[in-house]
């Protein structure tokens, strides 16, 4: 087993055919990388297509879900690691613990709201989690603007950005995870702009 990886992405099942194309190819390069796929649990949109996959190719992959969700059918009933939690905040935190990457396809706001605390907690130096995004013909340049701009005008700075990377193609994503990701603690010290 190499490393472990935090999926973040869609759950929506309409969206175009080139964001499940793509989910598939990096579910596949990170089953090739013998690594270990943690994501929301889901059967459905991106989720699906990655737990998919990772089955498919006999990966490892473990699911972490509010029992909510369960309740209504929400869980892939083909991941047998799969982890209820009781709330959704605790769900991330599971998502989180122990994760070398939270990579975060692309995705509605329940992704948002997954990467932008995995973003905030590495700022507070609370998890060295290399945190990277799948930036697929462009999806998040958006994101990219807005810290950008945070940076610009010192709401955040240049280090909170450490380790904060987007990858426009699956080849030089794979490739950073297997290679070059390593993981980063900040020091607390510096979370705040003075
Ligand atoms: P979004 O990017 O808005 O589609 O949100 C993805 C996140 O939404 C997942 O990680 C879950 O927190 C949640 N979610 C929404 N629908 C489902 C579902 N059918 N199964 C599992 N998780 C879901």
């Amino acid at each position: 087993m190499n490393k472990r990886i935090c999926v973040y992405c869609a759950s929506s099942e309409k969206v175009p055919a080139k964001y499940f194309e793509d989910t598939k190819k990096i579910a596949e390069g990170l089953v090739a990388g013998d690594h270990h796929v943690v994501y929301g649990g889901g059967a459905v949109g991106l989720m699906g297509t990655l737990a998919d996959t990772v089955i498919d190719r006999k990966g490892k992959i473990t699911g972490i879900m509010p029992s909510f969700m369960k309740d209504v059918e929400w869980n892939h009933p083909k991941v047998t690691d799969m982890v209820y939690t009781d709330t959704m905040s605790h769900r991330k935190e599971l998502l989180l613990e122990g994760a070398d990457v939270a990579l975060s396809l692309p995705g509605g706001c329940g992704t948002y709201e997954e990467f932008m605390e995995a973003i905030t907690l590495k700022r507070l130096g609370q998890i060295g989690t290399d945190i990277v995004f799948y930036n697929q013909d462009g999806f998040y340049d958006p994101i990219k603007q807005l810290f950008a701009q945070a940076v610009k005008e010192n709401f955040m700075t240049e280090e909170h950005m450490n380790g904060i990377q987007f990858f426009d193609t699956v080849e030089t994503l794979i490739h950073y995870i297997n290679h070059d990701s390593q993981t980063i603690t900040n020091d607390i010290h510096e979370a705040v702009v003075r």
